[in-house]
């Protein structure tokens, strides 16, 4: 890893911060500070539909309030889907995309009637339908307007620049198996981009030199370092923590107000009591 440490926390305001949240944040502050680095926070808002303002304004609140302090000016994703079309386009470039026209539906029936699809870890992976529809097709559609996504031809991809690799904070080097995914949407239908390009661009262009994010979204790295070889991009180190479970043994909630960070200062808890919390959740020590 180099020496300088850039670490970010990446939440998407669509609800108010809970104590899983705090514990991302703090992870990631905690070691840009041991190691002199930076600490960068990054608004994760593509999916203009479901992000609000008012959970914006409220992560500001919440973080300060918790004694963080963070670089800025703060990167909001829905002020840069310029830059990831710039990255969609040069993964056209490279013959890797393909539009897709299916709807859900579509997709549940085309795997009922190939009667199953294996698991991937957002679900079945996608049958192939529009992979193999005839050029003259694919091009009336497009020119009649229909609404469409773009996946990535995962088999392709791989061909060109083969099973990446990369650094797990205290675990050594990881091979990616991004096939898992199949071929992904990598621009949605209702919005220009997808969480994995745009992570993966902004990871880059903000000089990220170590991810540090929950264990659940490790086989997403997977498909990051793909994205990141195919555009050129620097892999920056991950560390993927393990994720802090309620008492009941269920994961956070962004539904569950009683134990959003908001909650739990307008109950009379400090940031120390917070920071209590974690530790004995996680047994990891917070300084
Ligand atoms: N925006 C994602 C979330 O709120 C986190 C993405 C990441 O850390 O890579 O779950």
């Amino acid at each position: 890893m180099k020496s300088h440490v850039v670490t970010r926390f990446a939440p998407s305001p669509t609800g108010f911060l809970h104590i899983g949240h705090a514990y991302a944040a703090l992870c990631a502050y905690n070691y840009s500070k041991i190691h002199g680095g930076k600490f960068i926070l990054r608004i994760e808002d593509i999916d203009e539909d479901r992000c609000r303002e008012k959970y914006v304004k409220a992560i500001y609140e919440d973080l300060d309030w918790l004694g963080l302090s963070w670089e800025q000016p703060v990167r909001k994703q829905s002020n840069h889907f310029d830059e990831y079309k710039v990255a969609l386009k040069k993964l056209d470039s490279l013959g890797l995309l393909y539009p897709c026209f299916c709807t859900r539906r579509d997709i549940r029936d085309e795997i009922k009637r190939a009667g199953g699809a294996p698991h991937g870890p957002e679900g079945p992976i996608y049958p192939g339908t529009c992979k193999s529809i005839p050029i003259k097709r694919r091009d009336l559609k497009l020119t009649a307007g229909q609404p469409h996504a773009f996946r990535l031809d995962i088999e392709k991809a791989l061909k060109l620049v083969g099973n990446q690799k990369w650094l797990e904070f205290n675990k050594g080097h990881q091979t990616a198996k991004p096939e898992v995914f199949g071929d992904i949407v990598i621009a949605r239908k209702d919005i220009p981009t997808s969480y994995h390009l745009s992570v993966t661009v902004d990871d880059a262009i903000q000089g990220i030199t170590l991810v540090t994010r929950g264990e659940d979204l490790a086989t997403a790295t997977s498909l990051h370092c793909l994205l990141q070889s195919l555009l050129g991009l620097d892999t920056p180190a991950y560390l993927h923590h393990p994720l802090i479970m309620e008492d009941n043994g269920k994961k956070f909630s962004k539904r569950d107000n009683s134990t959003t960070i908001r909650a739990l200062r307008l109950s009379g808890k400090s940031p120390k009591d917070i920071k209590k919390i974690i530790e004995k959740k996680t047994k990891v020590h917070l300084s």
